[in-house]
């Protein structure tokens, strides 16, 4: 199957469920996502990036209420290791490193815990809470690391009920312009 028709069946089967103590859905969720990193300028690779940052909890059959029950699914890793099978880097790794660039932000800004919502407040703690400067510097040696944080400041406005934007189908030439002729081997999957 070509990527987007994947992509699509994916949002299709899981994307009515609901994003994380949020009143929108998780394919709304990823389409206002997406919308604003296009209108902040974004490349193209970092477009796909916003668009697909959660597809891990499309691919995971865990239940919505996991952090609630104590457990990480890990789904950065999860949706990472998908979207590097089908496009390059620039596209998988600012979505790997999109809840450590949270617990980054949360690290180095004061008040940026006030922006989450209260799901995603429960998850930092469970994902190892606001990094400390050590953590914080390392973080900073990561590749995709800036794409990441911008990624991540988008995700937090991405919950407006009711925001009109556009749908899937506005995204299908990117996404096949990016898609990988020949799926690449995944990287080593390194905790950041
Ligand atoms: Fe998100």
């Amino acid at each position: 199957m070509a990527v987007f028709d994947e992509i699509e069946a994916l949002f299709a089967d899981r994307g009515d469920a609901a994003y994380f103590g949020e009143a929108v859905t998780q394919t709304e969720h990823a389409l206002q996502t997406a919308y604003l990193a296009e209108g902040d300028g974004a490349p193209p690779t970092l477009v796909v990036a916003a668009l697909l940052h959660d597809i891990g909890h499309l691919l995971h059959r865990a239940g919505e209420d996991i952090a609630e029950r104590g457990i990480d699914t890990r789904h950065e890793r999860i949706g990472a290791r998908w979207l590097a099978r089908h496009f390059g880097t620039a596209v998988s790794e600012p979505v790997r490193l999109h809840v450590a660039a949270k617990r980054y932000l949360c690290g180095i800004e004061p008040h940026y815990v006030e922006r989450l919502s209260a799901a995603s407040i429960q998850s930092l703690e469970l994902q190892g809470g606001p990094m400390r400067p050590g953590e914080a510097r390392q973080f900073e040696r990561q590749d995709d690391w800036q794409a990441a944080v911008r990624l991540r400041r988008w995700d937090e406005e991405a919950k407006v009920i009711g925001l009109r934007v556009p749908d899937l189908e506005h995204y299908r030439a990117i996404i096949e312009t990016l898609a990988l002729q020949e799926p690449s081997q995944p990287r080593a999957f390194r905790r950041p």
